[in-house]
């Protein structure tokens, strides 16, 4: 199958970070095959790109497709005065209430509301003490019914127990050898570990060593909350990534989510290291931890990508956010330019998870996942000079118009054609009312 988008801006976010106008672009199955004119007589279908601009899809370097179910849960909860009072009123609870069956029910949900916006891959980790053996099968279920690209992995922990960290890390190598095994165009596995106050260095170690024998990327919730600072002080007399890095768990694999609470020297290490830093600023301004230092992590030249942390699935919100939180904490209009955050969103989150080859870019021979946003109604002309600013200033998911992933159209005229809205209901249905109960709410 060949199709041709014809006469769209083409964002391509390249090393030269070109724009092009007046150029076609030839899908040939799962990969974008060229650029260019006359290359309609090559095309089975041509799609017109006129007043749109196409993207490489959004790419969520972390999420938490779980997050969705609680949306609009009335929990009677005392409220929450720091971060770890956040966790154990509310997703701790929660992710202790999950089956399997709910797993896959918030990935298929997620995933929907994730392509629909334009997101066409994403950094999972799942929790639930309750749901560790095959959860990470039923998250791929939904992943692949709705055809978007996931990274998926089980969040270990010792919360509980050492034996729950076990069993997490357990799932991760489980489901990265059986796709070793039978490799999927869609899905990836990582190893994912939640935060260094929930994990003995034992843990943290060994899973350095898996991933050193079983090669995946790599993440770990990094000072989101002052816990995880005070906790490494009063423990090991160290912050949190100083101990992480003197037990040789950074490097280029692994991914960073929030590092909100890190000093100068903490930077250091993470950029000596090449790890990436996932910045989450939706969910920090939700849960009220503090504004990652970004503005730092640019100066000391660590990468950042974007995550949303499993709190609105919608990526130009995200982006929209990370442009402005920083503008207004530093009192600076300088601090980031659209660009720089829709390269958060875009090749910056290929490159965290080691998939740069593949996505992140429009460039040929990469996979064709591409979102066109089809600003309607068209204000202000377009402008190769202008484009990153348009999307920030003018545009919403409501202008996500087409997208594909590794080539499949999943949305097609602003609608979701992989899976049906009422089937996506239909099985948060199925399993709701019940994990809402065991939380205390009727429905
Ligand atoms: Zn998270």
């Amino acid at each position: 199958m060949r199709t041709l988008i014809q006469n769209a801006i083409i964002i391509t976010m390249d090393p030269q970070r070109r724009v092009l106008t007046n150029t076609d672009l030839l899908i040939e199955d799962s990969v974008i095959a060229s650029f260019g004119k006359g290359l309609k007589e090559k095309a089975d279908r041509v799609i017109d790109g006129t007043g749109r601009m196409v993207l490489p899809g959004f790419i969520c370097g972390h999420t938490h497709l779980y997050g969705i179910m609680l949306r609009g849960a009335p929990m009677d909860i005392k409220p929450t005065t720091d971060f770890l009072q956040i966790l154990d009123r509310i997703w701790w609870k929660v992710d202790s209430a999950f089956v399997n069956e709910d797993a896959y029910a918030s990935a298929l949900a997620s995933c929907y509301e994730f392509v629909k916006s334009g997101t066409t891959c994403f950094a999972d980790t799942y929790s639930g003490p309750g749901s560790v053996e095959g959860v990470l099968d039923e998250i791929a279920k939904g992943v692949t019914e709705v055809g978007i690209r996931g990274i998926l992995a089980f969040e270990a922990t010792e919360r509980n127990s050492k034996e729950e960290g076990e069993r997490g890390l357990k799932e991760n190598v489980r489901f990265l050898k059986k796709l070793q095994k039978s490799p999927h165009d869609l899905l990836y596995g990582m190893y994912s570990l939640h935060a260094s106050f929930t994990l003995s260095d034992e843990l943290i170690q060994k899973t350095r060593d898996q991933a050193d024998q079983l090669p995946a990327p790599l993440t770990i919730h990094t000072s989101e909350g002052l816990i995880d600072v005070y906790h490494n002080i009063e423990r090991y007399d160290k912050r949190t990534v100083e101990r992480l890095f003197d037990l040789g768990i950074l490097g280029s694999d692994v991914v960073l989510a929030h590092c909100v609470h890190v000093n100068h020297d903490e930077l250091e290490l993470i950029r000596g290291s090449g790890a990436t830093v996932a910045h989450n600023p939706m969910s920090n301004m939700n849960n009220a931890v503090g504004v990652a230092p970004i503005k730092e992590m640019y100066e000391h030249g660590i990468s950042v990508c974007l995550g949303n942390d499993g709190f609105i699935f919608d990526a130009i919100e995200n982006i929209r956010t990370a442009y402005l939180i920083h503008k207004v904490h530093h009192l600076d209009t300088r601090v980031t330019t659209p660009q720089q955050v829709i390269e958060m969103a875009t090749i910056n989150g290929a490159q965290a998870y080691g998939l740069a080859d593949k996505l992140g870019s429009i460039e040929a021979g990469k996979q064709a996942d591409l979102v066109m946003l089809h600003p309607n109604p068209r204000v202000t002309p377009i402008l190769p000079g202008g484009v990153y600013g348009y999307i920030i200033y003018g545009c919403t998911a409501h202008d996500v118009e087409h997208v594909f992933v590794n080539g499949n159209q999943v949305v097609e005229d602003h609608q979701v054609t992989s899976v049906k809205q009422e089937d996506v209901e239909k099985a948060l249905d199925r399993v709701v009312p019940a994990l809402w109960k065991k939380l205390g709410i009727d429905v």
